[in-house]
């Protein structure tokens, strides 16, 4: 085993399981290991604990426990509202999504325009905030769903989903929100009613990946995108993936409990990572909405280098952090999401995604602070375009 620390600042692509979820998920994967739709005693059992993870998950949430479909994960969730808002309103034929939506999201609609479906994409402005105006226009009587990301996983973003969910109700619309990003860092009551489907995903949430959740208001109509057995009231079938779920009952617990702290503590240490960053180093921008974004995350456009060689040499120190975003890793095309904020060239090539959680500490953020200036200097005397900068 290799001694070197890591210093883990790319929350937004995944978190570390919290000891607490393992320790709740260990008896499901050892003895407890009975189907919950069994007959019998060893295995009904397990039943009451999936039915109290849901009950945590929906205090989390402000729903109601029977609002909530346990899935594999935040893509599957995505999947499910697409398809089924489009399956239950056979007389609307159009979508209304963002530009800066994750792939989870975008290759679904994709998908659905190819099959004939019409797809609005709302574009956004230099600092991610969406184009209200498109958004109205776009917004109309043939329109099933809308799907707006509560916030985005590149710059932290937070979108006025309750006014896009006010325009879709008021055309008649379905309102979606992928809230994989949201869920834990910023307090939400579904109970108000205004949200028809949500996303969510165990593994941005200290939870293990491949358990996600789909919450569907009381009243709305339901397709079943996974079919077979009878499992969750019929809406989701296939047996129940009983550890992760029980895992993600309790990372929503902690999460309800943390939630100051997120926006406290982990906003503290942003703050502080991002404020000695530009202080340090010169020709850097803060990309995205920094008056409504995630308290957790920076992105940040080191002007006239490539974030991909900058992560190699912050690799070198154990230290993780993401360019563009984690799902486009493999190609050196910017990201979707800072092309679409027409980002300049120099700029979007150079952005780093910071992004931080509750187990982080100060001394990592000026661990990072130490480290990270020498490597920018570095790359830019080696660069050409800095050099025909200066
Ligand atoms: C990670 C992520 C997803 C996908 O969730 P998975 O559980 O990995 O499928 C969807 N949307 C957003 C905004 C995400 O950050």
């Amino acid at each position: 085993m290799s001694e070197a620390r890591t210093v883990y600042f790319d929350n937004n692509a995944t978190t570390a399981v919290a000891p607490e979820v393992f320790e709740a998920m260990t008896p499901f994967l050892t003895t407890l290991y009975g189907n919950p739709s069994s007959i019998h005693t060893f295995g009904g059992q397990v039943m009451a604990h999936v039915d109290n993870a849901r009950e945590r998950l929906a205090a989390l949430l402000g729903a109601q426990p029977s609002e909530l479909i346990f899935t594999s994960c935040g893509t599957e969730s995505d999947n499910a509202a697409l398809r089924s808002a489009l399956y239950t309103n056979p007389q609307r034929d159009k979508l209304v999504i963002s530009v800066v939506e994750h792939p989870a999201i975008l290759n679904v609609a994709l998908d659905l325009e190819r099959q004939g479906y019409r797809v609005e994409r709302i574009p956004v402005d230099a600092n991610g905030r969406l184009d209200m105006e498109k958004a109205q226009e776009f917004i109309d009587d043939r329109t099933a769903i809308v799907s707006v990301m509560w916030a985005n996983n590149e710059t932290g973003n937070i979108q006025p989903v309750r006014e896009l969910a006010e325009l879709a109700h008021k055309h008649g619309a379905l309102f979606h929100t992928d809230a994989v990003q949201a869920v834990g860092k910023v307090p939400m009551n579904l109970s108000e009613g205004w949200v028809d489907f949500l996303s969510l995903s165990g593994h941005k949430l200290h939870a293990p990946k491949g358990v996600g959740a789909l919450y569907v208001r009381r009243g709305v109509r339901f397709h079943p995108f996974v079919l077979g057995g009878h499992q969750e009231t019929g809406r989701r079938a296939g047996t129940e993936n009983v550890a992760s779920v029980v895992g993600l009952g309790m990372a929503a617990e902690l999460a309800s409990k943390n939630i100051e702290r997120e926006n406290s503590q982990v906003r503290a240490l942003r703050d502080r990572l991002e404020s000695g960053i530009v202080a340090t180093v010169p020709k850097t921008r803060i990309n995205g909405d920094v008056e409504h974004r995630l308290p957790n995350t920076t992105n940040i456009s080191f002007e006239y280098i490539e974030g991909e060689s900058i992560l190699m040499l912050l690799d070198q120190y154990g230290i993780c952090a993401s360019s563009g975003s984690a799902c486009t890793t493999g190609s050196l095309e910017p990201s979707h999401v800072l092309r679409a904020m027409g980002l300049p060239y120099t700029a979007a090539h150079g952005a780093i995604r910071f992004s931080l959680s509750r187990y982080n500490t100060a001394e990592e953020v000026d661990f990072v602070l130490e480290k990270l200036p020498p490597i920018i200097a570095r790359l830019r005397e080696i660069s050409p375009y800095w050099s025909s900068q200066k």
